[in-house]
C-alpha cells in the first residue's frame, strides 16, 4: 500500500488526460446519467467526473478529492452513446481507478480481503471451483436456511444480507442437468461460464446451453476458463484484469469454435473489449482481436438461429436492458425479438428500460444507498406496467432485480402499487421453458 495521495503532483500520476481533454463540456450526457439524475450534482455527472480527472491529471486538484465522485459512478456507460464527441468514458473511469486505487488509504484487513476475493476466489480457476463448492456446501449444510430464518446477516451487514436473501432457492438453482440433445450440425459454440454466474446462477448457464443445443449448436465448455476480468477492471485492479484476459484468450484458442457465447451482458462487454485492454501488448493484441471477433451474447446468436417449435409461456413479460449489453455491445433488439417469438408471452416495454437498475458489478454492496434508490425506482416502473415476469440478460442485474422483486413483494418500494410477486428470469430460462413446453406439446 502506498502512502497518502499527493497534492498537485501530476508527474507521479498516469491519469487519462488525453481522453479527458476530448470532452467539450456540452452536457448532452447529463440526462443519461443515473447518478446525476438522482443527485443533480455536476460532480456526479459524466462531464463533472471527466473534469475532475482532468484537473487532477493537470495537477490542479488533489487526486484524493476525485475518489468519491468516481466511487459513486456505477460504470453503466449510458453516457457513452449519448456523447456526440465519442469521449471514451469507460476507459477514463477504468484507467483513473487503476491509477488511484493502489493509493487509496484503506484499512489493511480490508485490502487483504479484496485481494483474496479478486485475485484468489475470482482470479483463478481453482478459486472459482472452490467458491462454487463452498456455496454448495453452505446450502447443503442448511446454513443458508438458518441465516435466512434468523435474518442475522441482514441485521449485521444489511446490503450483503439482503442480496443473500434474494438468491434463487436451491430447488431452482439446482435445475435440470444440461440438455441431452444429439449433437447438432449448426455452429460450434464455446460457452463462457463466468464467475458469479457459474456460482450463484448456474441454472441460467444450463438453460442457455439447452437452448443452444435445441437450436442445433454443438456446445463445448472449455476447461480452465476464468472470470472475464470486468470486476477487476471496475475495481481498479488492472493487472489482474489483464491476467484474466490473457488466460481466457489462451484457453479459448485451444478449442475450435465458431462463436464464444455467454449470458452476461457485463462479461460479454469485457470479452469484446479485450483488444482495447491489450492494445499496447504486441504479443497479445492480435490474439485479443481474434478472440473478440468470435464473442457473441447469447441473445445475439440465438436471435439468428432457428428454434424448435416453442410451447406457450403465458405471462406478461417486461425486459430490463443490461447497461453493458446495450451501451457497450450495442445489443438492443435481439432480446426483445426473442421474447416476442414466444407464443402466449405478452411483451410489455418497460419505460426507462435503458436506465441502470443500480447493480453495477459490486456497486450493490459498495454504494447501497444509491443502488437501492435506483432499484426501487426501477421496481416501481415494473409494478406500473403490470408484468408478472421481468426478463434480464446480465448477472449483476439478475441478482439486483431478484432483490428488487423481494422488496416489491414486501411492500418496501415506495410509491409502487401492491403487486403479485414478480418473477425475475433470464431470457435463456424463458426460451428453455418454451422449448420444453413445445416438446411436451409435440410428444
Ligand atoms: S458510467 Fe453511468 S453513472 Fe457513470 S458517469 Fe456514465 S452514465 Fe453516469
Ligand atoms: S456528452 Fe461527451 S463531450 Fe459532452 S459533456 Fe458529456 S462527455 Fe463531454
Amino acid at each position: 500500500m502506498s502512502g497518502p495521495l499527493k497534492l498537485r503532483d501530476p508527474e507521479t500520476l498516469r491519469l487519462p488526460l488525453e481522453a479527458a481533454v476530448q470532452c467539450m463540456r456540452c452536457g448532452f450526457c447529463l440526462a443519461a446519467c443515473p447518478t446525476y439524475q438522482v443527485t443533480g450534482l455536476e460532480t456526479q455527472s459524466p462531464r463533472g467526473r471527466i473534469h475532475l480527472v482532468r484537473s487532477a491529471a493537470e495537477g490542479w486538484l488533489d487526486p484524493a478529492a476525485i475518489l468519491p465522485a468516481l466511487d459513486l459512478c456505477i460504470g453503466c456507460r449510458a453516457c457513452e452513446p449519448a456523447c456526440p464527441a465519442g469521449v471514451p468514458y469507460g476507459q477514463i473511469l477504468e484507467a483513473s481507478r487503476a491509477e488511484l486505487e493502489p493509493r487509496r488509504p484503506r484499512p489493511w484487513l480490508e485490502g487483504v480481503a479484496w485481494r483474496v476475493v479478486l485475485r484468489g476466489l475470482l482470479g483463478r480457476p481453482w478459486g472459482l471451483r472452490l467458491s462454487r463448492w463452498l456455496y454448495r456446501l453452505y446450502r447443503a449444510l442448511g446454513l443458508q436456511g438458518l441465516i435466512r430464518r434468523t435474518g442475522v446477516l441482514e441485521r449485521l451487514l444489511p446490503p450483503l444480507g439482503e442480496l443473500e436473501a434474494s438468491l434463487p432457492s436451491p430447488e431452482r438453482a439446482d435445475g435440470p442437468a444440461r440438455g441431452k440433445a444429439p449433437l447438432g450440425n449448426g455452429p460450434r459454440v464455446a460457452f463462457f461460464s463466468g464467475c458469479v454466474q457459474a456460482i450463484a446462477l448456474d441454472h441460467v448457464n444450463q438453460a442457455a446451453i439447452r437452448v443452444l443445443e435445441a437450436a442445433g449448436c454443438q456446445v463445448l465448455i472449455p476447461p480452465g476458463q476464468g472470470c472475464c476480468g470486468a470486476v477487476h477492471a471496475h475495481l481498479g485492479d488492472r493487472e489482474a484484469a489483464l491476467a484474466q484476459a490473457r488466460r481466457n484468450i489462451e484457453v479459448f484458442e485451444q478449442v475450435e469454435a465458431d462463436w464464444i457465447v455467454n449470458v452476461a451482458g457485463g462479461c460479454g462487454a469485457a470479452l469484446k473489449e479485450y483488444p482495447d485492454w491489450l492494445a499496447g501488448d504486441p504479443q497479445w493484441a492480435e490474439r485479443a482481436q481474434a478472440f473478440a471477433s468470435r464473442c457473441r451474447d447469447f441473445t445475439e446468436l440465438v436471435d439468428q438461429l432457428p428454434l424448435p417449435e416453442l410451447g406457450p409461456f403465458e405471462a406478461a413479460v417486461t425486459y430490463q436492458d443490461s447497461c453493458h449489453l446495450r451501451n457497450v455491445q450495442g445489443v438492443v433488439d435481439p432480446p426483445r425479438r426473442l421474447l416476442r417469438r414466444v407464443p402466449g408471452l405478452r411483451y410489455v416495454e418497460l419505460p426507462g428500460a435503458a436506465q441502470c437498475c443500480g447493480a453495477g458489478g459490486v456497486y450493490t454492496l459498495t454504494q447501497p444507498a444509491m443502488s437501492r434508490e435506483l432499484l426501487d425506482a426501477k421496481m416501481a416502473q415494473v409494478a406500473q406496467v403490470g408484468a408478472s415476469v421481468l426478463a434480464v440478460a446480465n448477472t449483476p442485474c439478475h441478482l439486483q432485480l431478484l432483490m428488487g422483486a423481494r422488496r416489491l413483494a414486501q411492500g418496501r418500494v415506495g410509491g409502487a402499487p401492491a403487486t403479485a410477486p414478480v418473477q425475475v428470469l433470464h431470457i435463456a430460462e424463458i426460451l428453455d421453458r418454451a422449448i420444453q413446453a413445445g416438446a411436451r406439446g409435440a410428444g
